[in-house]
């Protein structure tokens, strides 16, 4: 059995990602729970991937936030796949609510205009930065 007492939750968690160009999903490749999210274990945790993803990156997130994946405009109706993506620019943050709102409306698009392209812009800017250690 591996084990791992020196290698940090986030080696280990990226080892695990199919790191690919910062346009393309990255996909976990670890164990994933029955609706397609990637889980890692942390201690007697089990973790949604895609968070650790956003954590790792950003920061730490607020309570009560949520983690919802931008890219799954690009998967036809039915296909989870998204799920699976890791790639932090990929990622937003949000709220049960946003993510209620989404799944009623046919907007769900990377974002151009509004308050949410500034987010977008962030992701390659300064924010980025600020998060190599
Ligand atoms: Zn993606």
């Amino acid at each position: 059995m591996p084990r791992w007492p020196q290698v940090s939750v986030g080696e280990r968690f990226w080892a695990k990602v199919a790191m690919a160009s910062p346009d393309e999903c990255w996909f976990f490749t670890g164990a994933k729970n029955d609706d397609n999210y990637g889980m890692l274990r942390i201690g007697s945790d089990r973790v949604y991937a895609h968070r650790l993803a956003w954590v790792f990156t950003y920061g730490a997130l607020e309570p009560g936030l949520i983690i919802r994946h931008m890219c799954d405009v690009h998967y036809p109706p039915g296909n989870v796949r998204y799920r699976l993506c890791c790639n932090p620019t990929h990622l937003e943050k949000g709220t049960d609510t946003d993510n209620m709102h989404d799944s009623y409306t046919t907007g769900r698009r990377l974002p151009t205009r509004g308050p949410r392209a500034s987010h977008a812009k962030r992701w390659g800017g300064p924010a980025r930065q600020l998060s190599v250690p």
